[in-house]
């Protein structure tokens, strides 16, 4: 099913929860709703569940109006952060609970029950889990418990919020990816809450970036990732290093070094910040007459492929992150404390908000 939600409004007294958002999950993908705490995420998933109600606006499931549809009738499944499974009933209970209490007419027999739990329980590959009860379970199982039972009733939507984020890091990456191979086989329109930039990255079809009830941008992760829109993105979606400075007819100056940047050729002494991520830095020995950045090396992390550098500017004494491969960081047999030079490899410069 696809979702459309159209510019959904949503105050708490006056507090602005969610303000002039509009939005497509297409039908069968996975979408992250991504941003900070308090940003607006949860609210906008409770309001297309029907959990909620917006001031203004409107969500369309498949095209139609879904306001007056009561929250049964969205066929939404849920997953939560914190499980919702009841601790006195079995596995197998548990994922039963949605059919057994489904209308007479519309219940299935103890025979499709069966079943489709069955199903279920090796869909999500714990069939030797169906008669233990929540407790007996690791928080990873419980999840997919969980999972499992919202799918029992075959929600045309899967909302998850947050669902691995009481786990801890390693099961969590293991989830995910297990979430994404399930959301391969099965097509359900999800969409995925988190405020974990890695987790969306990796799990999304498309990713939908919030801030302050606000919707910052929307692309798939690789888009967001490397063309980002705006500050507040470059700045969520990993690390990064500012060169603030002057950006005057296409050249950024920052301290003592100055980098081209064309695509701001028309800017008279603008005040402009240049955006690096730590990879995208060619790191080489100080020689006299070099371009780019003099700094000196502070630290050096070589552990598996990667060397993170902490260098630190000669000109202003701020610090730079940057990542060489460990081969490179071998070959020119760095050591902490020499002088260095840094040139980005790639520069993103936003000029009074404006990114090229
Ligand atoms: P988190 O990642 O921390 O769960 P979120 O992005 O999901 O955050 P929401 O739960 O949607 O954020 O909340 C958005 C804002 O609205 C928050 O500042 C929150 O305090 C406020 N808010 C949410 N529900 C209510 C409510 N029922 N009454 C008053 N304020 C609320």
């Amino acid at each position: 099913m696809a979702i459309e939600v159209k510019q959904i409004n949503k105050r708490f007294g006056d507090f602005i929860a969610l303000d002039e958002v509009s939005l497509n999950f297409p039908a069968g993908e996975l979408t992250a709703l991504l941003g900070p705490s308090g940003c607006g995420k949860t609210t906008l998933l409770r309001i297309i569940a029907g959990l909620e109600h917006p001031d203004s606006g409107q969500v369309l499931l498949d095209g139609e109006d879904a306001a007056a549809r009561h929250v049964r009738e969205r066929q939404v499944g849920f997953v939560f952060q914190h499980y919702a499974l009841f601790k006195h009933m079995t596995v197998f209970e548990n994922i039963a609970f949605g059919l057994r209490v489904k209308p007479r007419k519309v219940r299935p027999s103890e025979a499709q029950i069966r079943d489709k739990v069955t199903q279920l329980l090796e869909l999500v590959q714990l069939d030797w889990l169906a008669d233990r009860t929540p407790p007996q379970l690791s928080g990873g199982q419980r999840q997919r418990i969980a999972l499992a039972r919202a799918l029992a009733v075959e929600p045309r939507v899967l909302l998850l919020d947050e669902p691995f984020g009481a786990l801890d890091a390693k099961v969590r990456k293991e989830l995910r990816r297990w979430l994404r191979r399930l959301h391969d086989e099965l097509h359900v329109t999800s969409i995925f809450v988190t405020h974990d930039q890695e987790e969306a990255l990796e799990v999304a079809d498309q990713i939908v970036l919030m801030n302050r009830g606000r919707v910052e941008q929307i692309g798939a992760p690789d888009e967001v990732y490397n063309h980002p829109a705006s500050p507040f993105v470059y700045g969520f979606l990993g690390n990064v290093n500012l060169f603030h400075g002057r950006v005057h007819q296409g050249v950024l100056a920052t301290g003592g070094a100055s980098f081209d940047v064309p695509s701001h050729a028309d800017a008279q002494d603008a005040t402009g910040i240049g955006y690096v991520r730590p990879h995208e830095f060619e790191v080489d020995r100080y020689a006299p007459g070099a371009q780019g950045i003099v700094v000196q090396l502070r630290r050096a992390h070589a552990i598996g492929p990667l060397a993170q550098l902490e260098l630190e500017r000669d000109d202003n004494a701020e610090m730079i992150e940057a990542v060489i491969s460990n081969e490179r960081y071998a070959h020119l047999k760095l050591k902490e404390g020499e002088t260095l030079v840094v040139r980005p490899k790639r520069l993103h410069v936003f000029v009074d908000g404006v990114t090229q």
